[in-house]
């Protein structure tokens, strides 16, 4: 008897396991390994999805309770053995359920669209006879039989229309045996390559003919060193991507790039398909479940050989994969931190490496200092491109605008911003203003009494929009009229603190009136498509100024803008998060990198209350060593990664007294298990932002050097809690190494 080992699509953990189902007979031989199921499942025999991940002759329980495999769901395998292998290892290094790893490698079923075509019958031996006979007959059969001679496949509403006809003669025509009719797949969100002109590869510079002819050593050699490609922005690393990817192109195999989902745009796609064609399909996250099943399905079926997308493109079922890419792999969105699994595609990419001995790519003008640091001690090969191809780095200066306020000079700008605005205008060339807080004012208070305007539901002070003339709140959106009165003290006088992206906004217009401005925040980019048209809009030249928060920092290549101003370059230092400086330094060096990427000189001004802080004046100087310099030695003494792990356990609900109840008891079952102290432990303590939505949050940080080790201890102390208390009320988060603390 034969048995396929399935694993149940049901993300629970209580049975996330293996089940034993019977193949019947009429399904015999085509249940494959890897094979999508459905399988009825549980008292009311309800079915549903699973895979199977084996096919045995053998089962250790009672054979009477074994069940049938109701059907296939598709007729080939969705999950190669290698991938198999993967959401294994992903199980345990995510401490989640195979199911939800199963979700990230094969995407949810889509049905399949197709369309008629027709085609003549080679199959049938008197077709010649039967040919000749409708030709010689002056009928609506002949007209579409001549079509159809050179033998292509046709689709039938083509010819409808071609011909004005409707299906008789089409029908006939099948009848008589001379045309068959087939279906083929339409696969949904194709990337219209036909519209992109190909483009002959540029001469590499020196330094990047050496980066490629590392690059080139390693792809063919069995060292699978991860490779961490550092180069200044502009310094054409994308052009050493593709000659990577030609590469691994041309031994038929292929080709995986991740970027980050904001880079995604028009511009990144259309060098890459004017270079490789048809072979490209993109993903992101706009498209439908059917467009993501249909170009994942293109890759299965090998119709395509690169791939680009964000995170979840990594998981693109290549089974000659011989390169992934990551540009800008310093990036927050790469490791999804409030989804099951919380995977980091970068830990993807190297375990792809081990199952599949293809190249790792890693590029940043600004590395995460813990990638840097695995290049510093010979984790990663470390490729250099230290400047531009058009050989111009922008000129940067840094405004203490502390001297501003000593001079009387209390605008969000500084005199020599405002200059530079000023002069750039006349010169029409185009400046960009960065300042990453969106809203008008960040915080309302009374001037009386000191009252600040806070959110009801969350531990959050509202920010003015002027736009609408509220107030609102940027973690539970909910939004109240301005008050005329302070609700405290009943006094007048209501004053704003603070800029965003709308008080800039309205300070140039008052600077310069007859200037035309853009604003790129989460406000003004609500609906579909309006991300792609401010940027489409700036780039023709429709704007003199681009205002904008993260959003445009990053990837965007605008030849006529040579004036960036960062309004407030400290903003990111003052979180309170151990990457404070790293995000500072990224940050300001990402969007200074903005300013003269053409033949035209660049200028920067970079404002700050902190000049003398190491992340803005290492930034200001393009120098990442001497940044990372300073920062490893910060991160040494205080004992924060690369040389630790930090495990973050945030409970939260509604009822805070139950939670720090809780988490006590998980901190005495920490203290109990800690052997030889090998774990650090934080905590209990609030989150940084205590309450949101009337969600209380609260949390334990625990570290340790080793990974694996601090796993373990923390799910063992879990389970150790949960065997307690009842959990039911509470939401426990589990973080290792999150991207940022909550
Ligand atoms: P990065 O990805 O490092 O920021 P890009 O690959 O975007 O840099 O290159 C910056 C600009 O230089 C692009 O406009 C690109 O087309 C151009 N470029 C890259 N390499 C060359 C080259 N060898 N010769 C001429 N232009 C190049
Ligand atoms: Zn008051
Ligand atoms: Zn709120």
């Amino acid at each position: 008897m034969e048995y396929a080992v399935v694993i149940i699509s049901i993300g629970h953990r209580n049975i996330d396991h293996i089940f034993h189902y019977r193949i019947p007979d009429r399904l015999k031989g085509s249940v494959k390994k890897g094979m999508r199921v459905m399988v009825p499942f549980g008292r009311g025999n309800r079915l549903i999805e699973g895979y199977v991940t084996d096919i045995t002759d053998s089962a250790d329980i009672d054979v009477s309770l074994i069940k049938e495999i109701s059907d296939i769901c598709e007729e080939y395998s969705v999950i190669s053995p290698k991938r198999i292998e993967l959401a294994k290892w992903m199980k345990e290094k995510y401490y989640t359920t195979f199911s939800s790893c199963f979700q990230c490698i094969v995407p949810k079923r889509v049905n399949e669209k197709s369309f008629a075509c027709i085609q003549l019958n080679t199959a049938n031996e008197n077709i010649s006879e039967a040919i000749e006979k409708v030709l010689n007959k002056d009928t609506k059969q002949k007209r579409v039989l001549e079509v159809l001679l050179n033998g292509d496949e046709i689709p039938v509403s083509h010819i409808k229309t071609l011909l004005d006809v409707d299906d008789s003669p089409i029908n006939a025509l099948i009848k008589k045996n001379i045309l068959v009719r087939k279906y083929v797949q339409e696969y949904r969100g194709n990337f219209n390559s036909a519209l992109v002109e190909k483009t002959p590869p540029p001469v590499l510079t020196d330094e990047q003919k050496a980066a490629v002819e590392k690059l080139f050593d390693i792809i063919d050699s069995d060292n699978k060193k991860p490779v961490l490609i550092h180069g200044v922005t502009g310094s054409g690393k994308t052009e050493v991507y593709m000659r990577a990817i030609e590469r691994v192109l041309s031994q038929g195999r292929e080709a995986i790039v991740l970027v980050p989902e904001i880079s995604l745009t028009q511009q990144t796609v259309e060098r890459f398909v004017s270079r490789f064609g048809n072979k490209v399909a993109v993903t992101h996250s706009r498209l439908s479940d059917g467009e993501r099943y249909d170009q994942w399905t293109r890759a299965l079926r090998k119709e395509i050989s690169v791939m680009i997308g964000p995170r979840s493109a990594v998981f693109t079922p290549f089974e000659n994969l011989g390169i992934i890419i990551i540009d800008e792999e310093h990036e927050a969105t790469y490791k999804s931190d409030q989804l099951s699994p919380k995977y980091d595609a970068r830990e993807i990419a190297e375990e792809l490496s081990s199952l599949y001995g293809c190249t790792v790519v890693l590029g940043s003008a600004t590395p995460s200092v813990t990638s840097y640091y695995k290049a510093q001690t010979g984790k990663y090969e470390l490729i250099e491109l230290n400047n531009r191809v058009n050989n111009t780095l922008p000129v940067i200066h840094i405004t203490d605008m502390r001297k501003e306020l000593v001079r009387k000079n209390f605008s969000v700008f500084s005199t020599d911003l405002q200059n530079a605005m000023a002069r750039n205008l006349e010169k029409g060339e185009q400046t960009i203003l960065f300042l990453n807080r969106r809203g008008y004012s960040t915080f309302v208070s009374c001037r009386k009494c000191g009252y600040v305007m806070s959110c009801d539901n969350c531990n959050v002070n509202y920010t003015y929009h002027k736009g609408i003339n509220r107030l609102s709140c940027h973690y539970c959106g909910k939004s109240i009229n301005v008050p005329e009165i302070c609700p405290q003290c009943g006094s007048k006088y209501i004053k704003y603190f603070g800029a965003g992206t709308e008080k800039i906004e309205q300070e140039v217009l008052k600077l310069f009136p007859k200037a035309r401005v853009l604003r790129m925040d989460m406000d003004t980019t609500k609906r579909k498509n309006s991300h792609q048209t401010i940027l489409e809009d700036f780039r023709k030249g429709k704007a003199d100024i681009l205002i904008g928060t993260q959003m445009i920092a990053k990837g965007l290549d605008f030849p006529n803008v040579t004036l960036v101003g960062i309004v407030a370059a400290d903003l990111s230092l003052n979180i309170g998060d151990y990457r404070s400086a790293e995000n500072t330094y990224q940050l300001v060096s990402q969007v200074a990198g903005r300013a003269g990427r053409a033949d035209k000189e660049g200028t920067v001004y970079i404002q700050t209350y902190s000049p003398e802080h190491y992340s803005i004046r290492f930034a200001a100087d393009n120098n990442y060593k001497g940044f990372y310099n300073e920062e490893i030695t910060f991160r040494n003494n205080m004992d924060y990664p690369p040389f630790t792990n930090i495990f973050l356990v945030m409970m939260t609900g509604e009822n805070e007294y139950e939670i720090r109840r809780t988490l006590a008891l998980l901190s005495d079952i920490m203290k109990r298990y800690n052997k030889n102290n090998m774990f650090a432990r934080l905590g209990p303590t609030p989150a940084v932002i205590s309450r949101i939505n009337n969600v209380y949050r609260w949390q334990i940080i625990v570290k340790c050097e080793n990974e694996d080790k601090i796993r373990n201890y923390v799910l063992f102390c879990l389970d150790k809690l949960s065997k307690q208390v009842s959990l039911d009320n509470i939401n426990v988060g589990l973080y290792l190494n999150p991207s940022y603390i909550f």
